[in-house]
C-alpha cells in the first residue's frame, strides 16, 4: 500500500474509529509522476481503539473483520505474517492478540 493511504484507513471493527499506527517493516521507493512514493511491502497496522491488529502482506493491506480473518486459510495467512516479523511485533500481540496472535 501507499504510505498515503494510511490517512485514508478506518478499523473495520464496530464502532471503533481509534487511531491507526503503522510500524513500517519493509518498505520501497518508487517513482510516479515525477514524484517518489513510498509503497509498504510489509506493516503492523494497530489500532488504539480496539486493541485490534492488521497486517500489510506483500503490499496487500489486510483489513477485514474479525470472522473474515478467522477463516482457516486467512488466518493461516496472517498468522505466517505474525511468524516472519516476530521479532519486531510487540510481545502482547503474539501472546494474546486481537483477534488471535500466534498461538491462540
Ligand atoms: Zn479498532
Amino acid at each position: 500500500m501507499k504510505r498515503w493511504l494510511m490517512d485514508l484507513l478506518k478499523c473495520p471493527a464496530e464502532d471503533c474509529e481509534g487511531p491507526l499506527d503503522l510500524a513500517v517493516f519493509d518498505s520501497h521507493t518508487m517513482r510516479v509522476n515525477d514524484d517518489d512514493v513510498e509503497e509498504i511491502d510489509e506493516a503492523l497496522i494497530t489500532c488504539g481503539g480496539c486493541g485490534r491488529w492488521y497486517p500489510v502482506i506483500d503490499r496487500i493491506t489486510c483489513m477485514l473483520p474479525d470472522d473474515m480473518r478467522l477463516d482457516e486459510k486467512q488466518r493461516k495467512w496472517e498468522v505466517a505474517f505474525l511468524e516472519r516479523w516476530k521479532e519486531r511485533i510487540p510481545e502482547e500481540i503474539l501472546e494474546k492478540g486481537i483477534p488471535f496472535g500466534i498461538s491462540q
